[in-house]
């Protein structure tokens, strides 16, 4: 059986996803989805992004927003109110305000920066060039495993980003992804399956399903997300992470309600 729920998609408010959310509802329901969540990207506390991330005042707007879809297909489908936050270390005490603002559902953690370097951000690709790549998917590792241990994430996002522009590591980081996994099982949050990485230049999904065997191994929780930036990409490629799941060992995934496992659903 496909997902019913969908915990991960966009709104223009983040300045570079198109759709208003009510189509984004409505392909939902074309799809056969039962749940969906939207998770916009909160503000960067580090610096402005206009065209990454809304603004701290667009916040309320947001709410609104979701709201307001919320309650014009309260009898179609159920729509979840969530976030998604980078992790950027020192600044915590400021994304904690923003993820108290409101009751989200459900927040998911992601990493984009590695200090300064917006890694997946196509402007800022050519900095491949002078990296190394092993360590930057080290550095990439160490923090994912340190958002997880902030305590400010229920959802791990696209869990091996770094991938993205198609640089892989030389070496074998295995057991970076195993420490990731026991951190993760330790602080009692979920991976996605994110299918937009095969729209991306790696055409994969996030993650491997080398990588994501490792999370199923744990006793790391699932939950499914389209990562759409346009109401078409709702629930696109779901039957393939289907498979991808059922491959790595999972038989089920979980639904979020204020910022709670509400149950699970079988695949
Ligand atoms: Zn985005
Ligand atoms: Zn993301």
């Amino acid at each position: 059986m496909l997902p019913i729920t969908d915990y991960h998609m966009h709104t223009p408010l983040c300045g570079h996803a198109t759709g208003d959310p009510g189509e984004y509802a409505a392909q939902a329901i074309k799809v056969g989805l039962e749940e969906i969540g939207f998770s916009d990207h909160a503000p960067l506390v580090s610096h402005e992004a206009p065209g990454i991330t809304m603004s701290m005042k667009q916040l309320p707007d947001y709410y609104r927003m979701i709201e307001e879809v919320q309650s014009k297909f309260k009898n179609e489908l159920r729509i979840k109110m969530a976030i998604e936050a980078d992790f950027i270390p020192g600044f915590e005490d400021q994304t904690k305000l923003i993820l108290e603002d409101c009751p989200y559902d459900y927040v998911i953690g992601s990493v984009h920066y590695i200090k300064e370097w917006g890694f997946d951000n196509p402007d800022q690709r050519q900095q491949w060039d002078e990296k190394d790549v092993n360590a930057v998917y080290r550095d990439y590792y160490a923090l994912l495993r340190l958002s997880a241990q902030s305590g400010m994430f229920d959802i791990m996002g696209h869990v091996d980003l770094v991938k993205k522009f198609g640089q892989l590591p030389t070496e074998d980081l295995s057991d970076e992804v195993h420490n990731t996994a026991k951190i993760f099982k330790e602080c009692g949050v979920a991976v996605e399956i994110n299918t937009s990485g095969l729209r991306k230049p790696i055409k994969e999904m996030y993650p491997s399903l080398s990588n994501l065997k490792i999370y199923c191994k744990a006793g790391v929780l699932l939950t499914f997300g389209s990562d759409a930036h346009n109401p078409k990409d709702v629930g696109c490629d779901f039957q393939r992470a289907v498979d991808l799941a059922r491959a790595a060992g999972y038989s089920e995934y979980v639904l979020f309600k204020q910022r709670k496992i509400e149950r699970s659903a079988k695949l």
